[in-house]
């Protein structure tokens, strides 16, 4: 579970995922994560 880098708390869901397609490379998922703690908005890649 992705967690906040500011006070460490962990986020569980994103408010949003995107695909991040590098040219020739494997697509990745991006979430954008809030947390609900400090409000830090911060990107993780999921799986
Ligand atoms: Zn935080």
């Amino acid at each position: 579970m992705p967690t906040c880098p500011k006070c460490g708390t962990e986020v569980s869901e994103p408010i949003k995922v995107w695909e991040l397609a590098p040219k020739g490379r494997k697509p990745v998922k991006i979430g954008l994560f809030k947390c609900p703690n400090c409000g830090t908005t911060f990107r993780k890649g999921v799986k």
